[in-house]
């Protein structure tokens, strides 16, 4: 007899999926920094406004959209079978691949491969994969050094700070607040640096090219990765990823297996759908290409660590699957009306926003980041604007009911809504129940919300919400008089 314990979800006490606090309360103290929603808010509609204007200019986004969606979803479905060709065919041509099953397995990975060069510091591309499984950290317990090179990223690093967006990571810094990061933690930083977009961008220019000119050791993350040619991908706007890419004689590579694609022909389609959604760019300024090892010419030893950590957990989830189709362009976190308020940390995982509440809990098993799938008015925007058309809503639905399934005893909403589908399914009850809520006019007095929160219980429903007067006359009523019985 076999038994099937379930597939591992990535574990506690290691990365940045789980948060120290609910989405609620983290939410309700982002929302009392006022300097932190005018940045966001500003950030927000400037990226909104780029995008829709460059999407609107392709005749065929909606077919492209399509094509991305269809060619995931393909994707996925061969997903082994993809990721043994990547496999062969990265090793075919010099380069290493090692699988990890979760975050301490890359993260020991990863030290290992970097303590064998003798080297004591890496530098970083962006990546949302290292940061999800805390390399920066393991690296430094083994006395190791990660220079982060992407702009925002560098700021938050120095800025001892967290990420809260997945494209823009300080989007919650305001340039006076970098100046002062700057000049705090840059050694060699000119003392009169003011807080001029250019002249940040040059501090941190001179900064970071000491670090790329001396680096033995560079770590990436990846965007695509091509089966069919072992081929990976790195697109970026600054140039520091190139710089990453090209002059270390060591290439580390950590890369979600969900990162496929299969060939070079389904390339141009998301080459095509990221960039106008992520940075409201026609084409991103900085796309680098390689594959394995080429003697004399860039890197001479390439690792690539295929990471699991949840995904084929999340795979398994016929709805919730869907959120691996992600190319994390953020392009709904800038729509959502929940995050553009709150801010990414509310979301306590390196991944915020709509993708974040439903990719995070089905990651860490939904039971770790219960109130993520909450964390939503459901209003559809991030469905809307999604490249590849991530049926957003849907899951974090489905997420919910997983988790009130889940629950061992029984809440007094699932009471409330228990009573509600019985007098909805009952006329004599219902009509009793309209009959009852009537009286709440009385309450009113003409107002178009009632004066007072209900009492506990209730009071948890209201206390964020208005609570509308009951209408004179029920739709039926209405129904009746305009069209007769
Ligand atoms: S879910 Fe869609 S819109 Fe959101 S980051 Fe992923 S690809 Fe972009």
């Amino acid at each position: 007899m076999t038994v099937f314990l379930g597939l591992p979800t990535a574990p506690r006490g290691v990365g940045n999926l789980r948060g120290d606090q609910p989405f609620p309360d983290a939410a309700r103290t982002a929302l009392r920094d006022g300097q932190l929603r005018a940045n966001l808010g500003h950030a927000t509609s400037t990226i909104r406004a780029k995008r829709a204007a460059v999407v609107g200019e392709v005749p065929d986004w909606a077919q492209l959209r399509a094509a991305g969606a269809a060619l995931k979803r393909a994707t996925m479905a061969r997903l082994d079978e993809h990721l043994l060709a990547l496999e062969e065919q990265v090793t075919a041509r010099g380069g290493t691949v090692h699988w990890a099953r979760d975050a301490n397995e890359a993260n020991e990975i990863v030290t290992r491969l970097v303590r064998a060069t003798g080297s004591d510091e890496v530098v970083k591309v962006k990546s949302m994969a290292t940061q999800e499984i805390g390399l920066n950290e393991a690296l430094e317990a083994a006395g190791i050094a990660a220079h982060e090179t992407d702009l925002a990223e560098l700021i938050v690093q120095l800025g001892h700070d967290k990420p809260s967006h997945i494209l823009v990571p300080a989007i919650h810094k305001n340039r006076a607040e970098i100046r002062e990061i700057f000049l705090r933690e840059m050694p060699a930083v000119d003392p009169e640096l003011t807080d001029e977009p250019r002249q940040l961008a040059m501090a941190a220019r001179a900064h970071l090219r000491e670090r790329f000119l001396r680096a033995r050791v560079a770590i990436s993350g990846a965007n695509f990765a091509v089966a069919k040619t072992g081929t990976l991908a790195v697109v970026e706007s600054e140039g520091n990823g190139r710089m990453c890419l090209t002059l270390p004689e060591t290439l580390i590579t950590v890369m979600g297996i969900e990162k496929l694609v299969p060939t070079w022909r389904d390339l141009e389609v998301f080459l095509q759908l990221l960039p106008r959604s992520s940075t409201g760019e026609r084409m991103n300024p900085y796309t680098s290409l390689w594959a394995g090892v080429t003697p004399g010419d860039g890197p001479q030893e390439f690792h690539l660590v295929l990471l699991d950590n949840g995904r084929t957990a999340t795979l398994a989830d016929e709805i919730g699957r869907e959120a691996l189709h992600c190319i994390r362009c953020s392009a709904c976190l800038n729509v959502c009306p929940v995050y553009e308020r709150t801010g990414g940390h509310a979301y306590g995982s390196v991944y915020p926003g709509p993708i974040g509440a439903v990719l995070s809990p089905q990651l860490t098993g939904v039971e770790d980041n219960a109130s993520l799938p909450y964390a939503s008015s459901l209003c559809g925007a991030c469905y809307e604007v999604c490249p590849v058309a991530i049926d957003i809503p849907s899951i974090l639905v489905h997420l919910r009911a997983e988790h009130v399934e889940a629950q061992e005893r029984t809440t007094v909403e699932a009471l409330g809504f228990r009573w509600l589908a019985k007098a909805m399914s009952n006329p004599r009850l219902w009509h009793a129940a309209q009959k009852a809520a009537g009286l709440g006019r009385f309450l009113a007095r003409g107002k178009p919300t009632m004066p007072a929160a209900l009492p506990p219980p209730a009071s948890k429903w209201t206390r964020t919400r208005d609570l509308p007067t009951p209408p004179k006359e029920t739709f039926t009523q209405a129904w009746l008089r305009e069209h007769g019985g």
